[in-house]
């Protein structure tokens, strides 16, 4: 039997390590790799199951026209001409790139380049928008760049933990599991979320809030902080700035009844869950999508993030905000600046960054402002001002809020290249061209996991059919649109290397993301690359941040009012993952035991809710939003709220013939984020 080789999991933002041996033409066995500092030999079932995933049915295998099978040459002609045609005709604002955080970094990188740099638009957004911008414009606002304070170490070291809107049992099985050591260690666990879930079945604490009351708790916690003595006065006279009017701009009603009935929870509870915050100094709280997926999602963020910088719990063993990562590149994607909203390497568009990029890269266009955000950029395209779209390993005529109308768009669009690695997908039924991308286990490159560890993924069999990498598809459309020079990559290390050098270049400590110099190395030294934590193991330990006067900020933020249930959508819908599935389960689906745990999609409702509509476990029904409506198998839950709905993300119309959540949800965003506000859309249901 073959050598096992070293690589990272494809799923989830925890970035276990892995050691896959090659036990046949297109199988593996899968073990966790000990050394792995993310999950020290430990997988989850997806995980487990990666070896289940790896075979060829279902694959695009070659180059596609139409309905045609093409050579290489003739589709990236194709791409490049009408590229350049469209720029030529309408200016670089009406191409876009849509890009994933299942991307490698190097991909990433190269995808970025080519648009920002030479196009010379910032139109590449990705579906880490749907995921975790609001936590980047928290992180941004407060801190002065992007930047996760807090490592999985740190969570051995707590004596508090806090999750607020991540079940995450079922979403971060591994961290979770690290969670249960600690706890059995004799740490306590509060798990703010609406839903009674798994993880919060296991909780000391549960605070069941009603859904977007998040500020009002946390601002609630804040005054407790300061009444109990427990503000770092010290830390912030130091370290932060504190606008003048802050404790005023939190608004009214922050005392401890005000928020009860705010958050409608028991006072007794919040209480309990005040007093444990203000006596535990090591306490991190995580936060996930139930705090990042909200048209207020950023000051969600900056709640808790304004809770730690007040307290001093940051930049110390055990005690920092920690925002986790749905995807396994969110992060190494935000590092070459995969989103809309930033440059590369961690730099805005400030004028002094252009012009450093621009000497960097050699670049002749270098993009002048932020490009659209997911929604914006597919609302543009359904208004005829984007003219053709490249997307990159995602799905968005299922995952984007509103995806009746993301279809229509697609559908309107002049010009749709897709490149993936399935053959068909729900997006490229639209596309002009689709292009066979490698997949996990073909492909060579980097991730970057929630706490800051770049690992390496690896390739463990040759590439099937006609496939290829991104980056050399990316690349090869560049060459033809005529910058040959400027992706003359050979390999992925050329870009690692590339990458490497822009995250220091001019740099002089103004942004803290830089990769060290041992990480710039050779070829032999990429191949052998072990994983590694860029800004070392206590970010902001110094009380120092890279902001102009090297002080975080607190932002003020206030409750908004919540609104009344309306009368033909009197109930409130969320939504979320299945332990079990990925995404649009295009790999997961692949794996029958991973079927296993949930079949079909369900719609859970509270007993009481049930009764009243007539409505019968197991039965069928439709439930309808202004976006749509859909038919699910309803499953009764006493963890549900009274009033609320809950639906998993999964299941597409090539999956199934209902279950359609993305038909449901709309396309409303934070104003600083962009990110979709997918956990609380009014609906209705009735049985079918
Ligand atoms: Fe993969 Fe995430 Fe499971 Fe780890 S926790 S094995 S990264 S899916």
């Amino acid at each position: 039997m073959a050598d096992a080789i070293r690589t990272t999991c494809a799923y989830c933002g925890v970035g276990c390590g892995i050691r896959a041996t090659v036990t046949g033409e297109r199988s593996l066995e899968i073990a966790g790799d000990p050394d792995h500092p993310a999950n020290h030999g430990r997988l989850c079932s997806k995980g487990t199951h990666l070896g289940e995933t790896v075979g060829l049915e279902g694959r695009l295998l070659h180059p596609m026209i139409g309905k045609k099978r093409a050579s290489w040459d003739k589709a990236l002609d194709l791409v490049a001409k009408k590229f350049r045609d469209t720029i030529a005709r309408h200016g670089p604002n009406s191409v876009a790139f849509y890009v994933s955080g299942q991307l490698l970094t190097e991909d990433y990188y190269v995808a970025n380049k080519l648009m920002k740099g030479f196009i010379g638009s910032a139109n590449i957004d990705t579906n880490s928008r749907l995921c975790m911008s609001s936590a980047v414009a928290a992180h941004t606002r407060a801190f002065g760049e992007d930047i996760v304070p807090a490592t999985y170490d740190d969570l051995d070291a707590a004596d508090l933990i806090v999750l607020v809107g991540s079940n995450t049992a079922w979403c971060h099985p591994i961290v979770y599991q690290r969670i249960r050591a600690r706890c059995d260690a004799g740490a306590k666990l509060v798990v703010i979320d609406p839903r009674r879930t798994e993880t919060a079945e296991e909780a000391d604490l549960h605070l069941a809030l009603r859904p977007g009351s998040d500020v009002a708790l946390m601002n609630g916690l804040l005054q407790h902080c300061r009444e109990a003595g427990v503000v770092d006065d010290a830390y912030l006279a130091a370290h932060v700035a504190v606008p003048q009017d802050f404790w005023d701009q939190l608004g009214e009603g922050n005392d401890l009844w005000s928020v009860a009935r705010t958050c409608d929870v028991p006072v007794a509870d919040l209480r309990h869950f005040y007093e444990l915050f203000a006596a535990t100094p090591r306490t991190i709280t995580l936060f996930s999508q139930g705090v990042n997926q909200s048209t207020i999602g950023t000051d969600q963020g900056n709640a808790i993030l304004n809770l730690h910088l007040a307290t001093g719990r940051i930049g110390k063993p055990g005690a920092a905000p920690f925002s986790i990562t749905g995807q396994p590149n969110a992060m190494g994607g935000r590092e070459v600046g995969g989103l809309a909203s930033t440059l590369a390497a961690h730099m805005d568009f400030a004028d002094d960054n252009r012009e450093r990029i621009a000497r960097f890269w050699a670049a002749p266009a270098v993009a002048e402002k932020p490009g659209l955000k997911a929604v914006d950029l597919f609302r543009s395209i359904g208004e005829g001002r984007i003219k053709a779209l490249w997307v990159m390993a995602t799905n968005p005529a299922v995952s984007m809020p509103d995806a009746g109308r993301v279809r229509e768009a697609l559908a309107a669009c002049p010009f749709v290249v897709v490149s993936d690695v399935i053959e068909e997908t729900d997006t490229g039924a639209f596309a002009h061209v689709r292009l066979p991308a490698a997949a996990w286990g073909e492909k060579d490159g980097t991730v970057t996991n929630s706490d800051r560890t770049v690992s390496r993924q690896r390739a463990l069999f040759p590439l099937p059919g006609e496939a290829m990498p991104d980056w050399w598809i990316v690349k090869e459309v560049a060459r033809r649109m005529g910058w040959k020079n400027a992706f003359a990559y050979d390999r992925p290390a050329d870009i690692w290397r590339e990458h490497c050098r822009l995250s220091t270049y001019e740099n002089d400590g103004a942004r803290f993301f830089a990769l060290p110099g041992a990480a710039h190395g050779g070829n032999a030294a990429y191949d052998a690359m072990e994983p590694f934590r860029w800004g070392g193991e206590q970010m902001f330990a110094d009380g120092r941040y890279p902001t102009e006067d090297g002080r975080a900020r607190l932002i003020a933020v206030a409750q908004k009012p919540l609104p009344e249930p309306l009368e033909k959508w009197p109930l409130t819908l969320n939504t979320g993952r299945y332990r079990d599935q990925w995404h649009t389960m295009t790999r997961t689906g692949l794996a029958p035991k991973l079927a296993r745990h949930r079949e079909e999609p369900l719609v859970e409702v509270h007993p009481a809710d049930a009764e009243r509509l007539g409505l019968a476990d197991g039965g069928l029904a439709r439930v309808s939003t202004p976006q749509g409506d859909s038919i699910f198998r309803v499953a009764l839950h006493d963890g549900q709220r009274r009033g609320e709905l809950f639906v998993p993300i999964h299941w597409t119309d090539r999956t199934s013939s209902g279950g359609r959540t993305g038909l449901l949800t709309r396309p409303l965003v934070d104003p600083i984020s962009g990110q979709p506000g997918f956990k609380r859309t009014p609906a209705a249901i009735e049985p079918v």
